[in-house]
């Protein structure tokens, strides 16, 4: 009777991890990389620590970070936000997406996501009294039917949530969608929160299309970013939320109460190491070649593979081998053939199985090589 959340439980990342661990199976569930950050942006965080930097960053966040970042946000897209009043440093996209949520959503509201969806987003609105509608992306091409999408528009809907590029699907949003999105919000008071983590990994000389780059679409949009994806530091678990002065005041009237501030330290060196574009502008090769190894190490194998135009996450089909439900076909993966993987279904409100597993490539030569022997021995 107490629960708020009665449907929920754990997250199936930490579920597969755990599974993966109790199996020693090689882990491609959760997505975080299994190699060392670059010894620069360590040798920083140790430099600040002993220089003194130990105590509460000012609540929005260390000024010399989102100084840098509203630089890579106005060299990447041409958008233009105010370092102190338009940029909140985060404990991680997932704060930052909590706290938008937190900020905006009251009870009855409406708010759109899109499936396969990240895990985080039904459960934060459901806390807060709001009500999700859904469009259903599918296999093999996840593309979004837009009329439908304005079939799930009303009165109510305050809120649309995107994630681009999406997890787990891989798929980028197209000129062609960001433009129906306009059409759709145009004359509304609808908010748009963008969940762009995977932005600097956009493959095969695509471009993220990132919200900010519309006027359109920047004047109501909460764009959230996060360092564990750029850096490969998921654990230390610092992003942030970009969004106009009258947003940003709302958003960081929660984010106070909430963690107030995070890592000062951590915020410090992440600055000192943006001033080198360079660090992040290489990563869209640097995991290019990681999809392009493990598509190459499949492609002779019975899995199917469905497109990564971004992201670190690589979708396969497996009705060739199995016709059991994605779940029971990622356990006995993990438990047989000892590769962890995230079933698709569970990023679905209707546990939709079409066959689809997602690996995670943000790892490690030797790593993919054992996985690829390993699913290769499936047929
Ligand atoms: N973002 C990571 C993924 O998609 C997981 C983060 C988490 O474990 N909550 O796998």
């Amino acid at each position: 009777p107490f629960s708020k959340l009665s449907n929920v439980g754990t997250t199936i990342f930490s579920q597969m991890t755990q599974l993966a661990n109790e199996n020693q199976a090689i882990n491609l569930s959760q997505g975080f990389p299994d190699f060392m950050p670059d010894t620069e942006l360590l040798d920083h965080v140790e430099h600040f620590i002993r220089k003194g930097f130990n105590q509460y960053a000012p609540l929005g966040g260390m000024i010399g970070l989102k100084e840098e970042i509203a630089r890579k946000i106005g060299n990447s897209h041409q958008a233009d936000y105010h370092p102190d009043s338009e940029i909140t440093i985060t404990a991680g996209g997932t704060q930052a997406i909590f706290t938008a949520i937190a900020a905006f959503i009251k009870k009855g509201d409406e708010v759109i996501i899109f499936e396969p969806a990240y895990d985080c987003y039904e459960p934060t609105v459901e806390l807060f009294g709001g009500i999700v509608k859904r469009f259903e992306m599918k296999a093999p091409d996840y593309e979004i039917d837009w009329n439908a999408v304005k079939g799930l528009v009303s009165e109510k809907t305050r809120m649309i949530i995107l994630n681009n590029p999406n997890n787990p699907s891989g798929k980028i949003l197209q000129e062609k969608d960001i433009q129906e999105l306009i059409r759709i919000v145009k004359d509304t008071s609808i908010l748009i929160l963008s969940d762009e983590v995977y932005e600097n990994i956009v493959f095969d000389g695509k471009q993220h299309l990132s919200v900010c780059k519309y006027p359109e679409l920047k004047e109501r949009s909460l764009l959230v970013a996060s360092f564990g994806k750029l850096f490969h530091v998921t654990g230390w678990k610092v992003g942030y939320c970009a969004a106009p002065k009258n947003l940003t005041d709302e958003f960081k009237k929660v984010h106070q109460f909430n963690v107030f501030c995070v890592n000062t330290p951590i915020q410090l060196a992440l600055a000192e190491y943006m001033k080198n574009e360079g660090h992040y502008n290489s990563l869209n090769g640097f995991f290019q070649e990681k999809r392009d190894f493990l598509r190459k190490g499949l492609a002779g194998t019975s899995f199917g593979l469905l497109d990564c135009e971004g992201t670190y996450f690589q979708a396969v089909t497996y009705d060739k081998i199995s016709d059991k439900s994605d779940f029971e076909f990622a356990r006995e993966l993990t438990v047989t053939h000892k590769v962890a993987s995230v079933p698709f279904s569970s990023f679905y409100n209707s546990k939709l199985s079409e066959n689809v597993i997602r690996l995670c490539f943000a790892k490690k030569q030797e790593t993919l090589e054992q996985a690829i022997e390993n699913l290769s021995k499936l047929s």
